[in-house]
């Protein structure tokens, strides 16, 4: 595995500080934590001002965070944990990059044990979120598997729960979409649509049933949904349309198991910079992306994790059940 340079650089530092003296990373201050609250604040939003939009680049799909420019930000160096999911044992689907990656540093260093969905062509950036969440002082499990199919979906929750040792969060957050294809129903390719719709939706549908018997009163579900459920766009009807159904499911699977203590959420995100972006999208639109927020530019991972860690948290969100939380950079949610 060759990590991108920063994520080299990172650790570097950390494997040549002898044991004694390494913290784990959920009691570990960033260089700044002396600074004001605000000034701290207004300092990241400078480092995360990407006006300028991105570089025009492509992978194929899955992609990979190591050939991505910039790399993005997945909270390495500023996430901070409280302690706010101890003890806790969490399936991320698509653990492996992008948003999955961001909330497997934010779940351990809050406290929780991790298990790392992913597809198999996806080791190396696997191995890399594991190393995180090993350096926060947790567990971490890799379960890699192509989620399209109900057999995966079930031997992933198996083995998750067998080397967590329980489950207490299942986090749907595997996704794809294709959008080369050109605008609207014309540009729709049965391979792609097919693909879609079974990491998508049939995928989320079988994991929360292998889930379900496992999971008790405080446990919770939250699934990665999309402002395309709200604003969908014609270049992407089928993704749009697998979003829109995973918010209804949200409510309706809230119904279900609220009696059994489980509250099930969802956090729609907007643009953000993640592998999924040059994998599956022309160039054209990569270096414009995220550009028509109301905040102007794409959103990193790191901003999106700390809506996981609220809704997955049994004291902060013990009320919360139903809801579509949406880290869209000001784009309505309605
Ligand atoms: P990402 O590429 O980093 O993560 C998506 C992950 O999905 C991949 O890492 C892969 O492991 C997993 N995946 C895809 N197909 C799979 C399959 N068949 N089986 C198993 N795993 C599979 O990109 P991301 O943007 O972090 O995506 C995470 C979620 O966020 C997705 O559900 C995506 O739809 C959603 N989302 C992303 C954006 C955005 O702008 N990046 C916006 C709204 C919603
Ligand atoms: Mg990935």
């Amino acid at each position: 595995m060759t990590p991108e340079p920063e994520q080299s650089e990172r650790q570097h530092e950390s494997q040549h500080q002898p044991e004694s003296q390494r913290q784990p990373e959920s009691q570990r201050q960033p260089e700044s934590a002396g600074e004001p609250e605000v000034a701290r604040h207004a300092e990241s939003m400078v480092r995360r001002d990407d006006k300028g939009g991105f570089p025009a680049q492509q992978q194929d799909p899955p992609g990979l965070t190591s050939r991505m420019h910039p790399v993005p930000d997945h909270g390495e160096d500023t996430y901070i944990g409280h302690g706010r999911l101890e003890g806790l044992r969490a399936l991320i689907t698509g653990g492996d990059s992008g948003i999955g990656r961001a909330v497997a540093i934010a779940f351990a260093r809050e406290g929780a044990d991790v298990a790392i969905g992913y597809l198999p062509d996806e080791q190396s950036d696997a191995e890399e979120t594991l190393g995180w969440v090993e350096r926060a002082g947790r567990k971490g499990v890799l379960v890699p598997g192509d989620l399209v199919d109900r057999e995966t979906c079930r031997r992933v929750v198996a083995q998750a729960v067998g080397g967590l040792g329980g489950l207490d969060i299942l986090v749907n957050n595997a996704g794809y979409h294709w959008d080369r294809g050109g605008d609207g129903i014309e540009g729709l390719q049965p391979e792609h649509v097919e693909r879609v719709l079974r990491t998508n939706l049939h995928a989320v549908l079988w994991l929360c049933q292998a889930a379900s018997p496992h999971l008790g009163t405080g446990a919770s579900i939250i699934t990665t949904t999309s402002i395309q459920a709200y604003d969908p766009s014609p270049a992407l009807l089928d993704y749009a349309a697998t979003k829109a159904a995973l918010n209804n499911l949200t409510v309706n699977l809230a119904a279900a198991l609220g009696p059994r203590g489980i509250r099930v959420n969802a956090v729609a995100p907007g643009p953000i910079w993640t592998p999924l972006q040059p994998a599956t999208r022309g160039t054209d639109t990569i270096e414009t992306f995220g550009a028509d927020t109301p905040l102007g530019r794409a959103g990193q991972p790191a901003e999106v994790a700390p809506a996981y860690v609220f809704l997955a948290s049994p004291a902060d969100a013990s009320y919360v059940s139903g809801t579509v939380l949406g880290v869209t950079g000001g784009k309505a949610t309605l």
